[in-house]
């Protein structure tokens, strides 16, 4: 018996909202996960938790009263409509918040007597991005992933000497991280397109997605603090899905000896949802499964809980659209499936080695773990590593070949936890389509 789970995940609890009680529903009662929106255009940002296929006004259930002391403080702490006062009061807040949000949505609850005032229509608002990002950190956590891209590189030394021992990340860019939905336009850049060629300033031929997962950062740690391992989680407050576009012709010039740069900073889309840690709870498993030649971490990246609780059964699936395929009325091809528990690393260890230098971390950061590879082929999470460098073109059913995104695609990243014992929940999708390219800058 798992000692944390607790009432908000009996699966048993069923919700006045009926949608949430269908067993396909990303958002059923024992999900909960927060996200800010407008109801239009003119309106100021919200903050909600959606159930089936609404969401709860959290503002209007503290002005009617439903909620009491912390969780009524918490909501209070959003007054900009962003999470990021609810991140910075902390895990044990936002679970007094979570309880009480169960209770006012459970079906015996009075609330259902104000349903008209404290719901909204999925799909009647305009999701935005949860936080304020004040900063964001991409990690490179997949072995598989690392090992795949390296070997393109580096056939007989794959794996860089420090990639056992840390938890590899680069500094990324945060004002350009947009919520799902967002379109972006094909960026422009430098690219060597011939050998001894000099570089030319084209838009990137080689655009790619990345399927990642992120995790924001609840309460800070101050400046020369760090992070034990231990305590880690207490400072993430849930995860989301991330699509780390990617230009491959760009990120191959410039990326030594420094690292990403403009490959990746014209956009990255995250879902809208953020998913809390206690209800991803039920999915918890042990982490990666070293080789028994792989060297332990050092002490402050190791601990006994981290190894046996540290990994999340996340289920994650990619999915295309082309523009032929819209006309044609077709379904969006998946591309790939995989699972956030294959990480080499942990979100306790990536925060925890974050922070191990006194770097503070505040609330409302984003961490992304870097692309979520597997063993499979049918694991692979860019195109990069699916199509071996562009060098086998990918056939979709109905004939359409692709080896990088072309003008008009559309990815889709979707994730879902399941477990015997517990109802499934889901993150509903991270989307974004490729515009072309802006005209030429003059
Ligand atoms: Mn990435």
């Amino acid at each position: 018996m798992n000692h944390r789970l607790d009432i908000t995940h009996d699966p048993e609890r069923k919700s006045w909202v009926d949608s949430a009680n269908d067993p396909r529903s990303d958002f059923p009662l024992q999900n909960l996960p927060f996200g800010s929106y407008r109801c239009a255009a003119d309106e100021g940002p919200r903050i909600g938790v959606a159930i089936g296929d609404r969401i709860l006004d959290l503002q209007k259930c503290e002005e009617l009263g439903l909620l009491t002391g912390d969780a009524r403080v918490a909501v209070q702490s959003a007054g900009t409509g962003r999470l990021n006062g609810l991140m910075s009061l902390g895990r044990t807040v936002a679970r007094e918040l979570r309880h009480q949000l169960s209770e006012v949505l459970g079906s015996d609850s009075s609330a259902v007597k104000y349903a008209d005032r404290i719901l909204h229509r999925q799909s009647e608002v305009e999701m935005l991005l949860p936080a304020d990002i004040g900063d964001y950190t991409d990690f490179y956590a997949s072995i598989h992933h690392a090992t795949n891209v390296g070997s393109m590189f580096r056939p007989d030394n794959p794996l860089l000497p420090n990639y056992k021992w840390i938890p590899v990340g680069y500094h990324g860019r945060a004002s350009s991280v947009v919520v799902s939905g967002t379109e972006l336009h094909r960026p422009w850049g430098q690219t060597v397109t011939g050998e001894d060629a000099a570089p030319q300033y084209l838009p990137s031929r080689l655009l790619d997605y990345e399927l990642e997962v992120g995790f924001f950062v609840a309460d800070s740690n101050c400046l020369g603090e760090v992070v034990d391992l231990a305590t880690a989680e207490d400072r993430v407050f849930g995860l989301c899905l991330v699509n780390d576009w990617s230009a491959r012709d760009l990120q191959k010039w410039e990326y030594q000896p420094l690292g990403p740069f403009l490959a990746k900073s014209f956009a990255t889309t995250i879902s809208p949802w953020v998913v809390t840690l206690d209800a991803l709870e039920p999915f918890r498993c042990p982490s990666f499964a070293r080789e028994a030649d792989d060297p332990q971490p050092l002490a402050h990246l190791d601990s006994e809980g981290n190894r046996r609780r540290g990994g999340i059964d996340l289920q994650l699936e990619v999915y295309l659209s082309t523009p032929l395929m819209r006309e044609k009325g077709l379904a969006d091809h998946r591309l790939s499936q995989g699972n956030f528990r294959e990480m080499y690393w942990t979100i306790a260890q990536m925060l925890a080695h974050h922070a191990s230098n006194g770097c503070n971390l505040r609330p409302g950061d984003l961490m992304a773990s870097g692309t979520v590879s597997g063993p499979a082929k049918v694991n692979r999470g860019c195109l990069l590593e699916i199509t071996w460098r562009g060098s086998e073109a990918i056939v979709l059913p109905h004939g359409e070949e692709r080896k990088f995104l072309q003008d008009g695609d559309e990815i889709v990243i979707r994730g879902r936890c399941e477990a015997e014992g517990a109802v499934p929940i889901g993150f509903g999708e991270c989307r974004g389509r490729v515009l072309p390219a802006r005209e030429r800058p003059s």
